[in-house]
Formats: structure tokens, C-alpha cells, sequence
């Protein structure tokens, strides 16, 4: 199917461009009369709270226990006294319980992943950022679409990849005709895997780029975009300001803060929010993701599909992420992860490969729910490098700490007893968005996308795991089985159809 651009406006130049970017109707009608859900004063009210009065266990206990037992986001307040405990005993309990939390939502899980940048040329002029315009030590390039195919023909034929975040700079020339046809070309384009022959291809294109209007959005949606992403960087409009030039696109904060509002009007209703974490106070980041969570909620009854956490990694032509006063170290990180767990209990979250092995090792303990792997960041980095671990600043947005492959990420999550999930069902079956809400909260998607992740596991481990992986795969799915047939015993003959047919090659079994 061709998108269809024909109620989206063209522009003439760059000025052109900027204007018909930014919006001005689709910004006020969700700061109704100059409100702003992002309530600054508040924020730093909670702040300064934190510095100046120790936690309270029985409050801290009890707020721990309305996460657990609701899986509502919780209020501000509530978020805030959980980030001033500092004794080492009540975090515990409380990591324990973003642990149970994210078991109770989403199981044993692991969703896996590949970044797919597209494109580096870009308008805007953010100081951290290796792409940013004026960049003269970055090589700049867009994917063509054979281009995008050869790097299709690594992801999907070699790895075994079948759900990507494509990435684009902000520019005329990657715009929104451009993420659509890259959207249809990923889905179409079939790759034999290397053991089996089986074709498989990406079946969950993300996207993570500029906020878009909604008529752009509604295109994104007609070619079966996934979740779209869209980092604030920071919500502290001040520091925004200072790290994104007025004369840019990006540099209106309003127009970046309300995009999510805009996907669920056009129908794009699994959105990713994210914090870039290191250009502000960490707790400052939170209390506002908490408050753009709820005022979803409130506008949509929809809240964010996921809650991305990249810190400020190294960069070409910047020294912003060495010189941020607001840097964080690693035992922090893993702080905002259980805080972020507790305080929106039912979201995805994602940890990606800038963060070490350890760093990611720690966070499967504190609520993480999806990590990328065998990623490589460089403009057409898959097909150029024969090995995916090889990075090279001047074509890349910022350099990765975590290289471990697919393979060996599979095995080490099965050695820890979590099945690696590359189930793409929710969206094509409709399961995005205010129809999975419910389901979440109380448990039941978590056990019912346990089926989907046995089926697509076993997909995986027959066209392209390790002899070493499929050993201790093979061994996980047994009990994975066992554990169906003890909860489902009525459907398990259903269930165990499917994966007889997977045995045999049948490919994109789900329910
Ligand atoms: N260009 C689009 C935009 O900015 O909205 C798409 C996203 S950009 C290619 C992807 C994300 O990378 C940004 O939103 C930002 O959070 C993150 N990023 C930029 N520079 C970074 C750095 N030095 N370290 C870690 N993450 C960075
Ligand atoms: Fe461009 Fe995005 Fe980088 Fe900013 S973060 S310079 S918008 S690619």
C-alpha cells in the first residue's frame, strides 16, 4: 500500500518548513486558557520538599502499596515522597515491588529490539546532540530505500530482528512522505534466515522522531506506525531553552510537549515518552513525566505505552555530556527506574544499549520491560560493518556502552529464567492504546502475551539461535509450557496446535 500525502502540505523552503511545523491552534487547544500540565511552581514546591524533610516508611509503605495493588499512576506528591528515601533497607522493599510490579504486568518478559537510524542531517541546533546542525565533524547521510534494504537484509535476515525504533533527524528531506515509505519498505521487505530459510521480516516498525502535526500523524498511522516516541529532553522549560536555539523547530517547547496529545487525536494511540537524563535534576524529570502521564490520562483515559530512559552519552562536537552539572551516576539510575516503575505502574520501560552491561544487567531487577541488542547506531552501520559491535563517532549520534549481541543477550535472560519476547501481536490485533489499559492493570494482557512470546520465541530459536542458546531456550520453553497448561488447561491444546505448526516453519503464528 502507498501512503497516501495528498491531505498533508507540501513546503517551500526551510522558513516554510518551520512554519508549517509548529502549529499554533494544535499546541492551545491543549493549554486551555494558558494552563500548562507542567507545573513548574509545583515541581520545584516537591523538590525543595525532598531536600528539606527525610522519607516517612509507613507513607512511603503505603504509596508503595496503592502502586501495587491499583497499578494507577500516581500523584505527584506520592512520587515525590518516595524519592526522598535514602535508607538503603526501605529502597530494597521498594525495588522489590517494582519487581513484582513489572512480573504482575508484563510476566517473565523481555521485549527485544533494534535502533534503525535512517537519517543524520538535521535542522535543529540541540547542544548535546552529535547531529545537530553546524556539526562539521559529523558524515551526513539519508538512507535510500535499497540502502534501507541492505541494512533490512541484517536485522531481519541475519540477526533475527522483527521490531525496530527507526530514528530520523528533523529535516525536509526525512519528513514525514520519507518515515512513511520507510515504515512500508521495512514491513515488506522478507529476508530468508540463515538456518531454516524461513522468511522473516520487521513486523513492528517504532518511530522515534520530531512531534508532528495530526494530519501527518494520520498518515503515520494509514502505513501501521508502532509506538511513536518522542523525548522532552528536558521538561524544565528554562533548560530547555538553553540547550535548544529559539531559531529552531525544537526550540518551542510547547509545540514538543504536546505532540502525544496530538498522536492519540489522530489515532495513534501507543506513544513513548522519555527524559533525556543528565541535563537536569533528575527528580525534577520524574514529577513532570508524571504529570504528563496523568494529563493523558485525563484528555485520552490512555496513558504513555512506554517510558524511555537515555542519559547523556558522549557525543561528537559536544562537551555537554561531559560538562552537565546534572550528570547521574549509576545507582541513581537504577533510583529513577523503581521510583519510574512505582509511579506508573502499567508502562513499558525502556533501557537501551547507550547504559553498560552492568548497568542494563542491574535494571532488569528494576522494572525494565524492553532493551534493544546487536544495535548499531552508525548511518548505515549494519551493513557496513561486518561486525555490529563497531562504532564510529562521526557517524553516529553518540557512542553505545552495551554491544552484547542478540544471541548472547537471549541466553543470559534465559539463564536468569525470563523468555525474550519477539511478539509484534498487540497492534495488528488491535491491543494498542485505551483497549490494553485494563488488561494491563490487572494482569491479564501479562499472561495472555505469555503465548505469543513462547510461539516467536520458538521462531527464534529455530532460524537463528546458537547451538548454546537453544539449549537453555529450549529448556525455558518447556516450562513455559507446563506453566500454560496449568493456567489455561482448556486452551492448551489450542495453544500447543500453534506451536506444532511453529515446530514445523509455520511462521507469524499469534493470538
Ligand atoms: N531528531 C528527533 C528529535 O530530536 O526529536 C528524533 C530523535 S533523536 C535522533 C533521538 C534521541 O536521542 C533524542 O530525542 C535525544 O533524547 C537522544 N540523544 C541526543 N543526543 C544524545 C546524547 N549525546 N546522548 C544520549 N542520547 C542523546
Ligand atoms: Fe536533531 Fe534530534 Fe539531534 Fe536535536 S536530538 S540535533 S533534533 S537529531
Amino acid at each position: 500500500m502507498q501512503a497516501d500525502c495528498s491531505n498533508i502540505r507540501k513546503f517551500a523552503d526551510a522558513a516554510d518548513y518551520t512554519r508549517r511545523f509548529v502549529v499554533k491552534g494544535q499546541i492551545d487547544k491543549y493549554l486551555p486558557g494558558g494552563s500548562h500540565f507542567i507545573d513548574d511552581a509545583r515541581i520545584n514546591e516537591l523538590v525543595a520538599k525532598c531536600d528539606g524533610s527525610p522519607a516517612d516508611p509507613v507513607r512511603v509503605r503505603e504509596i508503595v502499596a496503592k502502586s501495587e495493588s491499583t497499578c494507577e499512576t500516581l500523584l505527584p506528591e506520592e512520587t515525590a515522597e518516595l524519592m526522598k528515601v535514602t535508607d538503603p533497607a526501605l529502597f530494597e522493599e521498594m525495588r522489590a515491588a517494582a519487581d513484582r510490579i513489572k512480573h504482575k504486568v508484563y510476566d517473565n518478559r523481555i521485549v527485544v529490539f533494534a535502533p534503525l537510524y535512517m537519517s543524520n542531517l538535521c535542522v535543529n541546533g540541540c547542544r548535546y546532540c552529535g547531529f545537530r546542525e553546524g556539526n562539521s565533524e559529523q558524515r551526513r547521510r539519508v538512507l535510500t530505500m535499497d540502502e534501507l534494504k541492505e541494512e533490512l537484509d541484517v536485522l531481519a535476515g541475519r540477526i533475527g530482528h522483527k521490531r525496530l525504533i527507526a530514528v530520523y533527524g528533523e529535516h525536509p528531506t526525512t519528513s514525514t512522505e520519507y518515515i512513511a515509505e520507510t515504515i512500508e519498505t521495512c514491513y515488506a521487505h522478507a529476508v530468508p534466515a540463515p538456518k531454516t530459510g524461513n522468511k522473516n521480516a520487521i513486523r513492528r516498525v517504532n518511530v522515534n522522531a520530531a512531534p508532528l502535526p495530526v494530519e501527518d500523524l494520520r498518515v503515520l498511522r494509514s502505513v501501521g506506525i508502532g509506538t511513536f516516541q518522542v523525548f522532552q529532553e528536558t521538561y524544565n522549560r528554562k533548560l530547555y531553552e538553553s540547550m535548544h536555539p529559539a531559531w529552531s523547530v525544537k526550540g518551542n517547547y510547547d509545540w514538543r510537549v504536546t505532540a502525544f496529545h496530538r498522536c492519540m487525536e489522530a489515532g495513534v494511540d501507543d506513544v513513548g515518552l522519555g527524559v533525556l537524563y543528565g541535563l537536569c535534576d533528575w527528580r525534577y524529570e520524574l514529577l513532570a513525566t508524571v504529570m504528563h502521564a496523568r494529563d493523558l490520562e485525563r484528555w485520552f483515559n490512555i496513558g504513555p505505552h512506554t517510558l524511555s530512559f537515555p542519559r547523556l552519552e558522549p557525543a561528537s562536537g559536544t562537551r555537554v555530556p561531559d560538562e552537565s552539572p546534572w550528570l547521574i551516576d549509576d545507582a541513581t539510575f537504577a533510583r529513577i527506574l523503581v521510583i519510574a516503575r512505582l509511579s506508573v505502574p502499567y508502562t513499558g520501560i525502556i533501557v537501551t544499549a547507550r547504559e553498560s552491561p552492568e548497568s542494563r544487567n542491574r535494571a532488569l531487577g528494576c522494572g525494565m520491560t524492553q532493551l534493544d541488542c546487536s544495535s548499531n547506531i552508525a548511518i548505515k552501520g549494519y551493513s557496513d560493518f561486518a561486525n555490529e559491535a563497531h562504532q564510529e563517532k562521526d557517524r553516529q549520534q553518540f557512542m553505545l556502552g552495551d554491544n552484547r549481541s542478540l544471541d548472547e543477550m537471549v541466553r543470559y535472560l534465559a539463564s536468569r529464567g525470563t523468555i525474550t519476547s519477539f511478539c509484534t501481536a498487540g497492534y495488528r490485533c488491535g491491543r494498542t492504546g485505551g483497549c490494553i489499559m485494563d488488561a494491563l492493570k490487572t494482569g491479564r494482557e501479562g499472561k495472555f502475551c505469555k503465548i505469543n512470546a513462547v510461539l516467536t520465541f520458538r521462531e527464534w530459536l529455530d532460524d537463528f539461535a546458537s547451538a548454546d542458546t537453544c539449549r537453555i531456550g529450549d529448556a525455558l520453553i518447556e516450562k513455559e509450557l507446563a506453566g500454560i497448561k496449568e493456567w489455561l488447561p482448556k486452551f492448551y491444546p489450542t495453544v500447543m496446535k500453534q506451536y506444532e505448526a511453529t515446530c514445523r516453519g509455520e511462521r507469524d503464528l499469534f493470538f
